[in-house]
């Protein structure tokens, strides 16, 4: 039998511990895995394109354990009532290739999105970051507002979403989150918001080259968490950010954010540095309080990994809902396949012989 963590175990866990806790926990997790790099099976994700969205599979391994997880990203879902981003996954064990569980990945990928953005952010944002422009308040918003406030110390969150419909739903749940001494600040545009921000999070959806952020929104000491940009067409931030003098960018899995990430815009050759060794070495980060940090963001499959193997532990390990549910088959005889569905033997009763008077 496999374990099942569906989204209602999910919720359980995250309610049990709390919300920044539980991203507290997976962001030391995740940070611990960057700095374990070369021990990890890296690959691309493998992205299917339609002209609505993507469809993508993201496996890694640690030569011990296997992850995968299904995502989509459907900016235009949210019009039908569904998600832009829903996502499940199946965590293995390499030695004999059985999975050991089957789980939800929809909040699952927001939570971790965060934990990460924390991650890169602990090594790039100044250490006085206290303001953060949260430009896109659809479903990850929450996550990273709770992340940066527990995380970093963020105490004023300026938001803009060009739906303020979306912008009404994130205040009203960080009002019930009680983050202490956050103050929280609608903004009109996402200039308005960018105003006198440290970091500034771009987490929009659309499926085009946006210019969310411009150069002139752009102060000298900024971190720049961009994160909505991730697939080919999906950009936020204009090149000339990047093409900053200042500017020092940072990336995940160099090999799939040239294709998906921010980058994407600029030649083959433009100069960024894997998250792993501004971690590991301290190369290619914040050099001077005055340079511009920009964490360009796509999502890799390591941090799906080690969630992934968070949520299982934590799973087995805390009291509650367990389901298990029969995706291998269990067999007397492993070699007897058949045996499922073989009909059982009928026995026949000897017929009765006419007897003649
Ligand atoms: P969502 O659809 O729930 O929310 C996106 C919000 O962006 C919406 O409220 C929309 O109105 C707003 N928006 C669109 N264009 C805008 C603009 N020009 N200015 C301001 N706001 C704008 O989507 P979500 O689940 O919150 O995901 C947001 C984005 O993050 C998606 O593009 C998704 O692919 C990406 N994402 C990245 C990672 C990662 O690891 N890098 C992980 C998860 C999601």
């Amino acid at each position: 039998m496999v374990d099942f963590i569906g989204t209602r175990r999910v919720q359980e866990l995250v309610r049990d511990l709390g919300t920044a806790p539980f991203i507290a926990g997976l962001e030391r997790e995740i940070e611990a895995d960057y700095r374990r790099w070369s021990e990890l099976e890296k690959s691309p994700r493998h992205a299917t394109h339609s002209p609505l969205g993507v469809i993508e599979l993201m496996p890694a391994s640690d030569g011990r354990q296997y992850a995968f997880k299904y995502v989509n990203g459907h900016p235009k879902n949210t019009a039908k009532g569904l998600l832009t981003v829903m996502a499940f996954g199946v965590l293995a064990d390499v030695e004999t290739g059985y999975p050991l569980a089957l789980a939800e990945m929809t909040l699952t990928t927001a939570l971790r999105t965060a934990a990460t953005s924390v991650v890169a952010a602990r090594a790039l944002a100044r250490r006085d970051s206290r303001v953060m422009a949260l430009i896109g308040n659809g479903s990850q918003s929450e996550f990273q507002a709770i992340a940066f406030h527990d995380a970093l110390g963020v105490r004023e969150l300026r938001l803009y979403d060009v739906d303020p419909h979306a912008t009404d739903k994130l205040v009203a749940n960080l009002a019930r989150a009680q983050l202490p001494g956050l103050r929280v600040v609608r903004c009109r545009s996402a200039a308005e918001a960018a105003a006198g921000a440290d970091i500034i999070t771009t987490i929009t959806a659309d499926k085009r080259n946006a210019f969310i952020l411009t150069p002139e929104m752009i102060a000298p000491g900024m971190h720049l968490n961009a994160v909505g940009g991730d697939c080919p067409g999906k950009t936020e931030l204009h090149p000339d950010i990047l093409r900053r003098p200042d500017a020092r960018v940072v990336v995940e899995f160099e090999p799939q954010s040239r294709v998906e990430g921010e980058i994407q815009q600029m030649p083959a050759d433009f100069p960024v540095v894997e998250l792993t060794r501004v971690l590991t070495e301290g190369a290619g980060g914040r050099t001077r309080e005055s340079d511009v940090t920009i964490f360009d963001s796509v999502g890799f499959a390591l941090e799906d990994f080690t969630a992934l193997r968070y949520v299982y532990r934590l799973h087995r390990e805390r009291r509650g809902e367990r389901t298990s549910i029969d995706l291998i088959p269990d067999l007397q005889d492993p070699k007897d396949l058949y045996a499922l569905i073989a009909r059982p033997r009928v026995v026949r009763e000897p017929v009765p012989e006419l007897l003649e008077a």
